[in-house]
């Protein structure tokens, strides 16, 4: 199926509050033109009022997402968030990623917490390291991706090499639903393949499309003047049409085709198609598995999960919000739930919905939807909420860190507020805490280096706790588990110095060199190493 001229009429689900429901994160390698992107699909949802101002929040002093002094000093957002915007007939929850270069298991976390995804990619640079990354996760969840090929207004490579590095590099299949006209200094708008409609680039933003009669219309030889080019776009289109795969629901859903847009952020062209083409084809809130079994969007008691934990979002008040993505029922203000963990009540007093730049109360939410709940400590990552039976979301993962450091402590009077302090900072997934099994100082695990600067300041800004790293002789390290329980005490017992425990108390085995890692993998054959846990 190709995707018919686009009105808002046509992209009108049913009213159904969870039909409605789109949330969706951003993909992108740094300078792609994520944040680019993510205002002016704001500014379409009437979210924010003048372009711009996602990235100026970046440069102010003093605003309230400038919630620590690093992300002051650096400019950048440390923690991702969530912004609510209604479009059309649909509700959008846009869950923001970290946009620098070095980002956190937050990233992934927030990417358990959505139905689809929009991968943007320049289109001089193609397909890039993180994007690559990002992927592979949405990958763990077939999660749907819709792709925007950003910067045609700029010299960009050829659109059948950019669908081709996405084919091959991702293996995933693709359907462009748009067609550049031209490009760079040529760039004259784009065309709807096997639609006969033409969006413009001299157009006003609004002008919406214009009708002709295919891609044999002399308007193009209009809008591509230089000699021969418009034949040659004419026999590309024709490949183009004839030769690739067409959009297909089914394909996409389960995420092995995306659709792809062709646009500039920037010049906020094709930004339109995107979001009618998300309104349109992507999925409404999902159906989460539970250890026992699988809680449709749809069931009346609420439950949900927190997958990310924010602290300090605003310096006047040193609240935590434990942000929770409702995976079923309706969530109201003022209701009670039960924390599964604990098996305590919890009140839901004051839920937040976020906008671009604030947040409200919510009076209610959806399956869908991303709600900030505030709390001191009670709330930990992977935390399941409920309204009815009991039951654990799975999903919400911790991954094998990257780096690993050991923490040094320069006032040994303050050991036990060191661990309590650790204790809080691994329930937040600021950083992951390994004690070792030698009674040696913690380590702490972190997949980007900068929460290592993150765990440091809050340290010392919170808990007056002056800390430094070591470094450790350690470079990997993997969870461990066996069928057998005596092969794992045999393990344990010959690795004691390389092994610690994680806040669970599930053991960890500490290796110094991937080598040596694969070396003991190869000797434990009845022993598991993995580098994804499940927060339980
Ligand atoms: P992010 O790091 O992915 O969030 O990327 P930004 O949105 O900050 O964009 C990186 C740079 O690319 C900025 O200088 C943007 O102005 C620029 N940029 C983004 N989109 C476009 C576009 O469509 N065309 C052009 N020419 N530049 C763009």
């Amino acid at each position: 199926m190709l995707m018919q001229p686009q009105t808002k009429t046509e992209a009108r689900p049913p009213a159904d509050p969870v039909a409605r429901r789109r949330t969706f994160a951003i993909i992108s390698h740094p300078d792609a033109g994520k944040t680019t992107l993510t205002e002016k699909l704001l500014l379409f949802g009437g979210a924010i009022q003048l372009a711009g101002e996602v990235k100026a929040k970046r440069n102010r002093v003093s605003t309230r997402s400038d919630w620590m002094g690093i992300e002051k000093e650096r400019g950048i957002s440390v923690v991702t968030s969530v912004m609510t915007f209604e479009y059309g007939d649909c509700v959008f929850n846009l869950l923001d990623t970290p946009g620098h270069e070095d980002f956190s298991e937050d990233t992934y976390r927030t990417l358990t917490a959505v139905d689809s995804a929009v991968m943007v990619i320049d289109a001089a640079k193609g397909i890039e390291a993180r994007t690559r990354k990002l992927f592979e996760v949405c990958r763990l969840r077939d999660i749907p991706i819709v792709t925007f090929v950003n910067k045609l207004d700029r010299e960009a490579r050829e659109p059948f090499e950019l669908l081709d590095e996405i084919e091959k590099t991702l293996a995933l299949d693709v359907a462009p639903i748009t067609w550049p006209i031209g490009r760079g200094r040529n760039f004259a708008g784009t065309y709807e393949l096997g639609g006969n409609r033409v969006r413009r680039f001299d157009a006003a933003d609004d002008a919406g499309t214009e009708a002709v009669s295919g891609f044999q219309d002399p308007l193009f030889d209009r809008l591509l003047t230089e000699n021969g080019e418009a034949d040659a776009w004419r026999e590309e289109v024709e490949l183009a049409e004839g030769g690739l795969k067409r959009f297909d629901l089914e394909a996409f859903r389960e995420g092995h085709l995306s659709p792809v847009f062709f646009g500039s952020a920037l010049r906020n062209f094709g930004v339109r198609d995107l979001i009618d083409g998300l309104a349109r084809f992507a999925p409404p809130p999902r159906g989460q598995d539970a250890d026992k079994r699988l809680v449709e969007p749809t069931e009346p008691r609420m439950t949900g999960f927190v997958f990310k934990i924010q602290a300090n979002m605003d310096p006047n008040h040193r609240d935590r919000i434990a942000f929770m993505r409702v995976c079923s029922g309706r969530l109201h203000r003022g209701m009670k739930a039960r924390l599964v963990r604990t098996a305590k009540p919890i009140s839901l007093s004051a839920p937040q919905f976020f906008f671009a730049q604030d947040r409200a109360i919510a009076d209610e939410a959806f399956a869908g939807d991303v709600v900030g709940i505030p709390n001191h400590g009670t709330l930990r990552i992977g935390d399941t909420l409920t309204e009815g039976e009991d039951l654990v979301f799975r999903g919400v993962p911790s991954f094998a860190p990257e780096i690993l450091r050991r923490i040094k402590l320069t006032d040994a009077m303050k050991a036990k507020k060191l661990r309590e302090a650790l204790q809080q900072m691994g329930e937040e997934g600021v950083v992951q805490v390994f004690v070792p099994q030698d009674g040696s100082q913690a380590i702490v695990g972190v997949v980007g280096a900068l929460q290592l600067d993150v765990l440091k300041e809050r340290l010392s800004a919170e808990y007056g706790l002056p800390i430094d790293y070591d470094t450790t002789r350690f470079s990997v390290c993997r969870w461990v588990s066996s069928e057998s329980e005596v092969e794992l005490d045999k393990f344990v017992e010959s690795h004691g110095s390389a092994m610690a425990k994680d806040l669970d108390g599930a053991p960890v085995f500490m290796a110094t060199t991937a080598f040596s890692l694969r070396y003991e993998e190869e000797r434990y054959p009845a022993v598991r190493f993995t580098d994804i846990k499940d927060y339980q």
